[in-house]
């Protein structure tokens, strides 16, 4: 278990190096974006939009201030009213024609002098100061201005919501005669806003001078009521209904979602302020579909490098423990990597025609050993063989696992009688061993011997013949007792 998670490692600490990268590029590039949008939609785009809007808004609302300008100015408008009002068909094809070429909702004038009411289907009605609806002529007739612009209710148009210009008319020698002027439903200005709105994909809304809001589109979030009384909107509204200049504020308030950027402007000739909103989440959405994507695409990378790595150090693994050449006990040449260096050491020794000899080495009675005292002991007593024959033996001498408690000596420069006595040296060194000293495990003395067969590699002598004579050998030496050396001649 130990094992198999030190092998996944470097896969984890690849994986966690590509997302935290990832993660941080994608956080960082989220943030710069975010600021970047933040700080170009409060300082660029949104005043751009309000003072579009304004000044588009400031055309319609001048247009009818143009339109009744001209009304009024008109000699033939001052001549009706001078020569007594007398033919009404006149007046009214007149307001009639006003009224549609300029799209407007209603036209009218009144007179002073008869207090008569005419729009474009004849006389309406006369005005009384009495009556509060109105009040309106009787306050433009004591203007100091020129026009007022007022927002009233229509009773040519069944009470709707109007902004009228009133537009005072003054005879030849400017004594003031009467009130002309046209009127556009508040239908036709949530219209203008209602494209200002899809046009500019901005919130669009007017509020008057107490901060109702008395003109908003039809957008999905629809503003309504009084601008200090909307939750996230009162925050600001101060500053905005304080603004009394025709210039535009930047302002931003936060809602429970997001933060809303604002820019808001007064407009004198209606007396309402003029407020374009754009909250950010909106804006942010093309962001946060980017941070999906690039996020898709960083987890689709990391799990690719992944598979790839993990792939590549399986097979990497798996080659390697093929080609091991060491025995992960002992840590001795196993016998695949020996039968190579024995070849190379029986043509070194054909070459330079010096003797070479084996000694193959067997525990007596190992398996007792295990039986006795288990396998973790065995396996000691494996790896302390092992160390003591590297000790007794020279540098240029080779030792391998031969098997599961066998091993073999490649012995080097080295006659048969020499041999012998090395492998004798082994064997009594091993004998007076305490295999106890070198282990926790045991708990008294132990002890134990070797048997081993030695045989000289004779001039192009097979391999598998050497081999077989030591181990002849090595069956005489078990055969006699154990704990004992046999060469073969
Ligand atoms: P003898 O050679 O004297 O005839 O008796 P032996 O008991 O040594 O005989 P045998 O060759 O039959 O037994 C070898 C034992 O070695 C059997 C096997 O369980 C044990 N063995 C082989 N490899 C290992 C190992 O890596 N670790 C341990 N603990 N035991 C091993
Ligand atoms: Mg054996
Ligand atoms: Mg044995």
């Amino acid at each position: 278990m130990k094992k198999s998670l030190q092998r996944y490692v470097l896969l984890i600490w690849i994986a966690l190096i590509l997302v935290l990268g990832f993660v941080a590029v994608l956080a960082t590039s989220y943030i710069v974006s975010k600021q970047t949008l933040q700080r170009g939609l409060s300082e660029n785009t949104l005043p751009i939009t309000g003072d579009n809007v304004y000044s588009e808004i400031q055309k319609d609302i001048l247009r009818p201030v143009f339109v009744s300008a001209q009304m009024a100015h008109d000699t033939f408008v001052k001549d009706w009213i001078i020569n007594g009002e007398e033919d009404q068909q006149q007046i009214t094809k007149y307001l009639k024609e006003i009224k549609t070429k300029n799209q407007a909702i209603s036209s009218f004038l009144v007179s002073d002098l008869t207090k008569n009411y005419y729009y474009g289907d004849g006389l309406l009605k006369t005005v009384t100061e009495k009556e509060p609806r109105d009040q309106w002529f009787f306050r433009v007739k004591n203007l100091k201005s020129d026009y007022e612009t007022n927002v009233d209710a229509d009773l040519a148009n069944r009470d709707s919501i109007t902004i009228f210009t009133n537009y005072r008319v003054l005879d030849y020698s400017g004594k003031f005669i009467g009130a002309v002027g046209i009127g556009l439903t508040l239908d036709t200005m949530k219209h203008l806003i209602d494209s200002y709105q899809t046009r500019f994909q901005r919130t669009i809304y007017f509020v008057d001078k107490k901060g109702n809001v008395v003109l908003a589109g039809s957008a999905f979030k629809q503003k309504k009521g009084n601008i200090n009384q909307i939750p996230g909107l009162n925050q600001i509204s101060k500053q905005v209904l304080n603004n009394t200049k025709n210039e535009s504020l930047h302002l931003e308030y936060s809602n429970d979602s997001d933060n809303v950027f604002v820019n808001s402007r007064f407009l004198p000739e209606l007396g309402w302020h003029l407020l374009v909103e754009q909250d950010l989440a909106g804006e942010l959405q093309p962001l946060h579909k980017l941070l999906i994507v690039n996020a898709s695409i960083g987890f689709g990378i990391t799990l690719a490098v992944i598979l790839i790595v993990l792939f590549s150090v399986r097979r990497y693994q798996k080659r390697i423990e093929k080609s091991a050449a060491t025995d992960s006990l002992t840590k001795l040449l196993n016998r695949q990597a020996f039968d190579f260096v024995f070849q190379q050491a029986i043509l070194d020794s054909e070459r330079s025609r010096q003797p070479l000899c084996v000694a193959l080495m067997d525990i007596d009675h190992f398996k007792k050993i295990n039986d006795k005292h288990g396998h973790l002991i065995g396996d000691h007593v494996l790896r302390e063989i092992a160390a003591i024959a590297k000790r007794s033996l020279r540098e240029s001498d080779v030792i391998c696992r031969w098997g599961g408690e066998e091993f073999l000596l490649l012995l080097k420069n080295c006659t048969l009688e020499k041999a012998t006595s090395i492998a004798e040296n082994l064997r009594n060194t091993i004998a007076a061993n305490d295999f106890s000293r070198t282990t926790d495990l045991a708990k008294s003395k132990l002890s134990l011997t070797v048997s081993m067969g030695v045989a000289e590699c004779k001039l192009h002598e097979s391999e598998d013949s050497v081999f077989e004579r030591a181990d002849v050998a090595l069956y005489q030496a078990k055969e006699s007792g154990r704990n004992s050396v046999y060469f073969s001649e």
